[in-house]
Order: C-alpha cells, then structure tokens, then sequence
C-alpha cells in the first residue's frame, strides 16, 4: 500500500510538472491578438483586517488593520472620485471583451476572511454599491471564531450579489513550503469548499503570503481558476499573466492622501 502511495504521488507531480511546462509554453498567446484594444491598467487594492485599532496592537498589527474610520473615508473618496469597483470575474470578462470597462475601474480585494470585513467593511461597501472581492481560507468558515467569518456571514454578504468569493487555500498553505500533492489538493479542495458550502463557483484565487511557483499556477488551472493575485505591489494590466496579478497593500498607518496616492493611476498609463 505504502509503495503504491509513493508510486501514486510520484506519478502525480511528473504530470502536474509536465503539465506545467506545457501550459507555460501556451501561456498568454491569447494577449497580443488584439493590441488596439488593450484595455489601460488599473490597482487592485490589498486589504486584510478592518477594525478599531487595539492599544496592545504591534506595528505590523497596525500595517495589517484599517480602521473602519480610514476605511469609509476611503471609500467616500472612491465613490466621490468616480471610481468603480469591479470584481476579479468582471475584470476577466472586460480583458476578454465580453463587457466594457467602466470608468476609473479599481478591485477591493479582502485576504484571509477576517470577521471584521464583514461588521465594519461590508455595511460601507454597501452603503455605496461597491463591488469587491473575498478571499477565504475556506477550514476557517467552518468554525466558529471571534475572528474569521463564518459561513452564514459569508451567505448574507453573496445575497448582495456584490462580493466575489475566492480561495485562499484550505488552510493558508503557502505553496513555496509545500510538496508539490500538497499545493494541488490545497488549491482543488478549497474551490470544492467553496462549491460546497456556499454553491458558488469560485475562479479567483489568492496566493496566501504571497508565494507562488509554476507548480501551484498548474494546479490553478487544472482545478478550474482563471485569476490568481500575489503580494508584488504594483498596477495590473491584460498583458500579465492572470494568475500572477500585482496589488497594492492598503496599509493601516496610511493617511487618506497616501490612500489617493496609491489609487492614482498616473496619466499615459
Ligand atoms: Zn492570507
């Protein structure tokens, strides 16, 4: 049994390695069909925690928390300002041409399911009709905890029809530490959560601490995802691969000046 395991595993990872040679050499061939189109690039906004801050709090619970006072303030600038929130799965159909860019087009993308986006972040996102994207760490949405969202949270939030569930694996695996079977079953059980606890069908994925290798992106499109975001900072455009997207952390110490400086896409862009 034992062998047969081994021999299993091992045939495994050769076909997601050959695999992913093979998809790589396809890769973005589909990108350069149509330059004329090209559609500008755009932030896609990297949040984690919003809550009041805690005097106990250390610098990096601070860099990782926006308070939901920053946050609204935030989000009156983005709604008075034009800008429309889009998801990851409108952002793939506007690339493909099958829906048109909106104006000032900007992604608020949530890591790891904090309970506070739902009680302090998702009435403001309400408030304004704003689009935006979840990433959960879908063992998480199954226990009950004072800090990570539940499944009920996460079902009154896609009533909305506003938010786009993503994986952030099943349980925060980054793939750079992981074996090879471990990234594949991470990555394909966590959109089977999703499926099942929510029946709902998630394409976006978020690389938990931001690693990636060419391994897990094989996995990523082997299980059925078209979108998958890093923790690189920069704009994103047509022209990268989708599953390495590029953000921008939204820090908690951040003023509102540096939050405009962060969102302003500069001129001939
Ligand atoms: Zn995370």
């Amino acid at each position: 049994m034992k062998r047969f395991l081994v021999t299993f595993s091992i045939v495994v990872i050769l076909v997601v390695i050959v695999c992913s040679v093979g998809v790589e050499l396809l890769g973005t061939s589909h990108v350069s069909s149509n330059p004329s189109q090209v559609a500008p690039p755009l932030p896609i906004l990297m949040y984690h925690i919003i809550s009041p801050w805690l005097p106990s709090f250390s610098d990096e619970n601070r860099s990782l928390t926006v308070t939901p006072e920053d946050f609204s303030a935030q989000m009156t600038y983005l709604h008075d300002n034009g800008f429309t929130p889009i998801t990851l799965k409108e952002l793939n159909q506007i690339w493909q041409h099958k829906q048109s860019m909106p104006a000032k087009p900007i992604v608020l993308t949530f890591d790891d399911g904090d309970h506070g986006v739902y009680q302090y972040a998702y009435p403001i996102l309400q408030k304004h009709g704003f689009h935006f994207v979840l990433f959960v760490i879908t063992r998480w949405t199954t226990v009950h905890t004072a800090f990570y969202m539940e499944k009920a949270d996460i079902l009154d939030m896609l009533r909305s029809g506003l938010v786009e569930v993503g994986s952030h694996t099943r349980n925060h695996v980054n793939v750079l530490k992981a074996f090879p079977l471990r990234t594949l079953w991470e990555v394909c059980i966590s959109r089977s959560d999703i499926r099942r606890l929510l029946n709902y069908d998630a394409t976006s994925f978020c690389f938990p601490s931001g690693g990636h290798n060419k391994i897990a992106i094989t996995a990523l499109r082997i299980c059925g995802y078209t979108m998958a975001t890093t923790t690189a900072g920069g704009l994103v455009d047509v022209k990268q691969s989708h599953y390495l997207l590029k953000r921008i952390k939204i820090d908690g110490a951040d003023r509102l000046q540096d939050f405009i400086s962060k969102v302003t896409v500069p001129p001939g862009q």
